[in-house]
């Protein structure tokens, strides 16, 4: 288990007139290995969740432990968890601020205290791994990138600490649809390599039921549901109630039942729902 999150309770601005409470007795394992996705409307507490899992938001009730290091502790070791737990950030474009993308990616291995050469092979590595071509792009300024090249670069920054865990902060916002199927693709290459486990929010729950194993469902600052995809739309009623959306394929299914047409509870992906459509039109598989 590399993270476990138990009873986390979080409150902005305490003891003043902004005090606003943001996560309420949440208690989450991450796997080791799997896909989590979180969802939730805006303000349901998402960003804050996950910002604890670096230790950019320090626990204030409840307990995090993280690889062995107990984030609620006085003075957690922070330099190690790092390495091992990758935030990337929501519009992380913005961040970037070094005259060079390599300068950038190589600045977390920096921080690190690596050699010159050791920080010079992570920064190939990393542009490597995000789909930019090292010679192209090293030298050349970051600003003068497009929106998703800078989005890859930012992430590349992250992955030259070598995260055992990448977290996402909606990484797909603001970006087209073919930008987005870039990004969502390159997150699923990522794995196999050091990467291991991906924490990705979203608020975009046909996205998010493609590529998740599991999803947390974040309502008001509670986790209300954590599940694999295919058990999470059972709850349909309740998501649509918390004012969530819910995949095509399971407002179709629900369609259908009502016409008295019975959808078998394994039917889930759009390609089931158009093998089972094909073959109850009588066109067999
Ligand atoms: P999400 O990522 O799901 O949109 P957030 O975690 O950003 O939600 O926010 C949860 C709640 O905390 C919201 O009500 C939001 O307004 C509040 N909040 C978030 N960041 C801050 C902050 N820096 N100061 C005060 N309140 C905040
Ligand atoms: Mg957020």
């Amino acid at each position: 288990m590399p993270i476990s999150v138990k009873n986390l309770s979080f409150t902005y601005n305490k003891k003043s007139a902004y005090e606003k409470r943001a996560l309420s007795d949440v208690s989450l394992e991450i796997r080791d290995g799997e896909v989590l996705g979180i969802i939730g409307s805006t303000g349901s507490g998402k960003s804050t969740f996950v910002q604890h899992l670096n230790g950019l938001l320090r626990v204030q009730e409840g307990s995090i432990d993280a690889f062995g290091i107990d984030l609620s502790a006085k003075k957690p070791d922070f330099r190690t968890l790092r390495g091992k737990v990758g935030m990337v950030f929501q519009y992380s474009e913005y961040q970037l601020f070094e005259d060079t993308v390599e300068k950038d990616v190589g600045f977390g291995p920096k921080n690190m205290g690596l050699t010159a050469e050791e920080i010079k092979i992570r920064a190939r590595e990393s542009i490597a791994l995000v789909g930019l071509s090292y010679d192209e792009v090293a030298q050349r300024s970051p600003f003068e990138l497009s929106g998703g090249q800078k989005r890859r670069v930012a992430i590349a920054g992250v992955l030259a600490m070598r995260p055992e865990v990448l977290v996402l902060d909606e990484p797909t916002a603001g970006l087209d649809p073919k930008g987005k199927q870039e990004i969502l693709d390159l997150i699923v290459h990522l794995r196999g390599y050091y990467v291991k486990t991906v924490v990705i929010i979203s608020h975009d729950m046909d996205e998010i039921a493609n590529y998740a194993d599991r999803i947390a469902v974040f309502h008001r600052g509670e986790l209300k549901y954590v599940l694999p995809a295919r058990e999470l739309f059972e709850h349909d009623e309740e998501l649509i109630g918390i004012g969530l959306d819910v995949p095509v394929t399971v407002k179709l299914k629900r369609r259908l039942r009502e016409r008295g047409i019975e959808v078998p509870q394994d039917v889930f992906t759009d390609e089931d729902l158009i093998r089972f459509a094909v073959s109850a039109a009588g066109g067999g598989e």
